[in-house]
């Protein structure tokens, strides 16, 4: 029999994240060769428009679940609404982006429903009746492959790992929704607000050229290098992975990946990235991609045109010499 699926999608502010749709594609691979028995929750305070259309667009059924603490994610409640839910309907599969807030909500789900709890599927093949997860270890350096024996099987999706294209199409079908009432008297997270980033910073949407920098340079003083060689090229900029946002080295405007922005330049050079799935999913169309890393297996290089194992405070000073050397020659 084709697999129920419950599919959690992610909203802020009542607005359906659009990487939500990947879930969809994700419910597709799960059932293989069966149509799918998928539905999508939908949490909102106010989100019902939203929850018609996106019903429409995927074509599948939409619960709403509905509580005025659930226009800001609530993993927690969330949690217990999935768990509520799992109780009624015997899921095989409930699913949530491998987001920050789904990773905590599918960690609360597979807690209330001794679930077995895979996170960061970044595909999956079936196998003797059954499905294998696949997902990768050690920021891409390994991969890894996982068979779970009992149902329900909680699990996050990497964004960007499954298809998530929807026909863009003025809503057609009658769409199926439901709204459903969540008590959220007995929850004890309350988001309290949201503020919005400044993203008024467009200059890595925009350039031809990105000279990105890990956590491999080492300091913030070595960022000069970056910086320095950005400046040779004509509409250049600097980009980051995470980590070096969360150190507030760069502003997170600067990020790429999953939870940052997805770019793609002429050339993305990448200095001191392992490569984790997550920041490829930013960068991985760029037309060229250079990687210099210390690591002759460091993951970046799977996704390079050219790969360069070298120590990035020694390579990018020859780089930018060299590069000025030839600017200065007739
Ligand atoms: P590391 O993984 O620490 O890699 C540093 C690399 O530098 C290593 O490969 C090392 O060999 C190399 N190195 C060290 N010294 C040198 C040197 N002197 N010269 C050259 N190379 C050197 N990450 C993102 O980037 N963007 C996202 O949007 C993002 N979203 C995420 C969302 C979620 C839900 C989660 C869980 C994680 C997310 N991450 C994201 C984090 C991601 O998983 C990785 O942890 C992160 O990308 C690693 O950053 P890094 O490559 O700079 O650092």
């Amino acid at each position: 029999m084709s697999p129920s699926i419950l599919l959690v999608a992610e909203t802020i502010d009542n607005q359906i994240s659009p990487t939500s749709a990947e879930l969809s594609g994700l419910a597709e691979r799960l059932a293989a060769t069966a149509p799918d028995r998928a539905i999508f929750l939908v949490p909102g305070s106010d989100i019902d428009e939203q929850a018609r259309t996106f019903a429409a667009w995927t074509g599948r059924p939409v619960l709403v679940a509905k509580s005025p603490a659930f226009r800001y994610p609530n993993p927690e409640l969330l949690a217990d609404a999935v768990v509520a839910l799992a109780g009624e309907t015997a899921f095989d599969y409930i699913c949530f982006l491998h987001t920050a807030a789904g990773c905590q909500a599918a960690a609360g789900t597979a807690a209330g429903t001794g679930a077995a709890c895979v996170s960061g599927v970044s595909g999956l093949r079936a196998a003797d009746d059954n499905i294998i997860f696949q997902r990768s270890l050690f920021n891409g350096k390994l991969a890894m492959e996982i068979k779970v024996e009992t149902r329900p099987v909680v699990l996050t999706a990497l964004p960007g790992a499954f298809d998530g294209k929807l026909p863009g199409l003025e809503p057609a079908a009658r769409p199926d929704i439901t709204v459903r009432a969540i008590d959220d008297a007995s929850v004890a997270y309350q988001p309290l607000a949201i503020s919005t980033a400044d993203d008024t910073d467009a200059a890595i949407d925009k350039a031809d050229i990105i000279i990105a920098a890990g956590r491999g340079i080492g300091s913030q003083e070595n960022l000069a290098l970056v910086h320095r060689l950005a400046r040779l090229f004509p509409n250049a900029a600097v980009a980051a992975s995470r980590p070096l946002c969360d150190l507030k080295w760069l502003p997170y405007s600067r990020q790429v990946g999953a939870t940052g922005k997805t770019v793609s330049p002429k050339l993305y050079l990448a200095c001191g990235i392992s490569g984790a799935q997550q920041h490829l999913y930013g960068m991985k169309d760029a037309q060229w991609i250079v990687a210099v890393n210390t690591d002759p297996r460091a993951a970046i290089f799977s996704v390079a045109d050219f790969c360069i194992v070298a120590d990035v405070t020694t390579f990018l000073p020859i780089l930018a010499d060299l590069y000025e050397q030839k600017k200065g020659q007739p």
